[in-house]
Order: structure tokens, then C-alpha cells, then sequence
């Protein structure tokens, strides 16, 4: 089986609850939420990182926002606002090695981030 946590997830659906899914991606809500509202939007694909997407792979990208602003409308933050997070690599912060948005609302965030 995968070393891979996430695609873990994916391949056992019935173990986590997914907020949407589709033929390209799936999102959930992140185990150590940072904010009241606190998902992850994740290709189906396993892709390592942001930098690992080539040129062909980019469609992915629009398609994983698409899902993020679903979720966002469904799960009621859209309005107030959100804020996307991609972390990328060990500077980036990036700890689990399959390509994942963060989306977090539900409260006011602060800048620079940390
Ligand atoms: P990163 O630090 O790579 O940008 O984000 C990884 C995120 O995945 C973290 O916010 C962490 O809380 C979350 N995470 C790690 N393992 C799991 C898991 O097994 N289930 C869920 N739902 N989230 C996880
Ligand atoms: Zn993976």
C-alpha cells in the first residue's frame, strides 16, 4: 500500500468524511484545524507538490480552485472572505507530500503569515 497519507484517504473513502468529490479531487476537513472552518482540496492524482505539475497537469490547478470555491459557498464562508493557502517544500512549511490547498474562514486572519 501507499506511504502516502492523503492517498490513503483516497482510497479508502469510507474512512474519512468528504465534503465534495469529484472525478479530480477531493476535500476534507484537516484533522489540526488553524481556523473555524479549515479544509484541504486534494487531486486524486498523486502530485507530490506545486512544483511537480507540469505544463500538462495545469488544467488541475483551475479544476482544485473550482472545488475550493465550492466547498467555501457550501460550507458558509464565502461571504466574509477566505484565504487560500498552497505550502510548497520544506520552506514552504509544506509537511505532507501530496499537492493540497488549504482553505481557511470563519475568521479574521492576520498578515505577514508566519
Ligand atoms: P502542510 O503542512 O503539508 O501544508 O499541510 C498538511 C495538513 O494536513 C496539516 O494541516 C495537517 O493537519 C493535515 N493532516 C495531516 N494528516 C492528516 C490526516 O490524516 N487527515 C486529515 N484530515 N488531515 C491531515
Ligand atoms: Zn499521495
Amino acid at each position: 500500500m501507499t506511504e502516502c497519507i492523503f492517498c490513503q484517504l483516497i482510497e479508502n473513502p469510507h474512512r474519512t468524511n468528504f465534503l465534495l468529490e469529484d472525478e479530480i479531487g477531493v476535500a476534507f476537513n484537516d484533522i489540526n484545524p488553524q481556523a473555524p472552518t479549515h479544509f484541504l482540496v486534494v487531486p486524486k492524482q498523486h502530485v507530490a507538490s506545486a512544483r511537480e505539475l507540469g505544463e500538462n497537469d495545469i488544467a488541475i490547478f483551475g479544476h482544485l480552485m473550482g472545488l475550493c470555491q465550492q466547498v467555501a459557498s457550501l460550507t458558509g464562508i464565502c461571504e466574509e472572505g477566505y484565504r487560500y493557502v498552497l505550502n510548497t517544500g520544506k520552506n514552504g512549511g509544506q509537511t505532507v507530500n501530496h499537492l493540497h490547498f488549504h482553505v481557511l474562514g470563519g475568521r479574521q486572519m492576520g498578515w505577514p503569515p508566519g
